[in-house]
């Protein structure tokens, strides 16, 4: 967490202990600095501050953007569009819906880890309530067209949902500008507090909350406020938002440095989404012959922490389903791993990693036995 983000939570996990709810004056405090959080909110990301929602994290923003338009507008139709590469948190909420009775159309992506509008636009239907497609992938950081999708959802008067938990505060972008309905936030990917998340929802979406009781949040979200998070996500995204321009071009300009060395370094490697625009701090990279898991733990004992696939898929033995849906055999996507840059990356770390990353995969491929039976080629 950004030094910054805790002094600024600290107060309100001692001293202003004030329930927002409360009318006594403690809980006034609490009340006022839960708005003002709302309105620096709002503010980077150029909407109302009546169009937030704070949630306790993306995963809850996601199902509650999802789960509830889905609900809200049964009467008008039963079809949902996403993509086979959303996050978890979106794909198996789609799924809890095709229980109860939602189409889904899972679009493909093309080998860049893109979707393409046309695909978007022939998934239509009269009875299409809603499309949900992320802003940026975790596992490739390719950008997908959500400008262009918002305009063709906004042209049909269907509802469109972007989580874009991988590009608040990362990119230089107010994200209402993207004419998206609602906009997923997390907290922790950009230095703030993890469970913490919040939903743009623009005024007028019908949206039924997952979450009922009192009239918290304008009773799209009912439970006490989490003030100190909410605080500490408010001025996480207000202090990347402030840097987002230059630490973007600078990311940029390692995350290009990193993949020319490790090209030149690894023979047979594979950068996924190369040529697709991509968020400056993610790198994903497949290396043939070698268990992707084994690279993780093998960086691991020298410091250096990578994943395959998302954190959230952690231990899971299938391989990543973002990297299948380009097109990658299970052997390649097992081989592969995520590189993620963040503001304390610096030029000496990318020269650590190539020689770490090129000794790793050389040890591995000397011992595999992928290697020694079997030819991806
Ligand atoms: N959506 C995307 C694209 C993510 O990368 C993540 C987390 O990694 C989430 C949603 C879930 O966010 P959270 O971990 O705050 O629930």
């Amino acid at each position: 967490m950004d030094g910054r983000v805790f002094e600024a939570m600290a107060p309100f996990m001692n001293n202003h202990w004030g329930n927002p709810s409360s009318p006594y004056s403690f809980g006034n405090q609490a009340r006022i600095s839960v708005e003002k959080a709302r309105a620096r909110a709002a503010e980077c990301l150029g909407c109302k501050p009546a169009e937030i929602i704070f949630t306790s994290c993306g995963t809850e923003s996601d199902n509650l953007a999802v789960r509830g338009v889905a609900r809200a507008l049964l009467s008008r139709g039963n079809h949902i569009v996403t993509t086979a590469i959303e996050h978890h948190a979106v794909l198996n909420t789609c799924k809890a819906l095709e229980a109860e009775g939602f189409r889904v159309t899972y679009l493909p992506v093309d080998s860049d880890g893109a979707v393409r509008l046309e695909d978007v636009e022939q998934s239509l239907r009269p009875d299409t309530i809603l499309i949900s497609i992320m802003h940026a992938n975790n596992e490739t950081g390719v950008i997908q067209p959500v400008e262009a999708i918002a305009a063709l959802a906004k042209k049909q008067g269907i509802v469109f949902h972007t989580d874009a938990v991988q590009t608040a505060g990362k990119i230089p972008l107010r994200l209402c500008s993207t004419g998206a309905d609602l906009i997923s936030v997390s907290g922790h990917k950009i230095y703030g507090p993890k469970g913490t998340g919040m939903l743009f929802i623009r005024r007028g979406t019908p949206i039924q909350p997952l979450l009922t009781g009192g009239p918290h949040e304008r009773s799209v979200r009912a439970g006490t406020e989490n003030v100190a998070g909410i605080v500490g996500l408010s001025v996480a995204l207000a202090l990347a938002m402030e840097s987002a321009e230059s630490e973007c071009a600078r990311l940029q300009n390692l995350r290009d440095g990193f993949e020319t060395q490790i090209d030149s370094a690894v023979p047979r490697i594979k950068i996924n989404g190369a040529s697709a625009p991509r968020v400056p701090n993610t790198s994903s990279v497949s290396f043939e012959s070698v268990d992707g898991e084994s690279i993780v733990l093998g960086l691991d004992l020298r410091g250096i922490y990578v994943s395959t696939g998302s954190a959230c898929s952690t231990g899971d033995p299938e391989p990543s389903h973002v990297l299948l849906a380009m097109g990658l055999s299970p052997k390649e996507a097992q081989g592969s791993v995520r590189i993620s840059l963040g503001k304390s990356t610096r030029e000496g770390d990318i020269r650590t990693v190539v020689d770490a990353l090129a000794q790793t995969v050389t040890r591995l491929r000397g011992i595999s036995s992928i290697e020694n039976t079997d030819t991806m080629r």
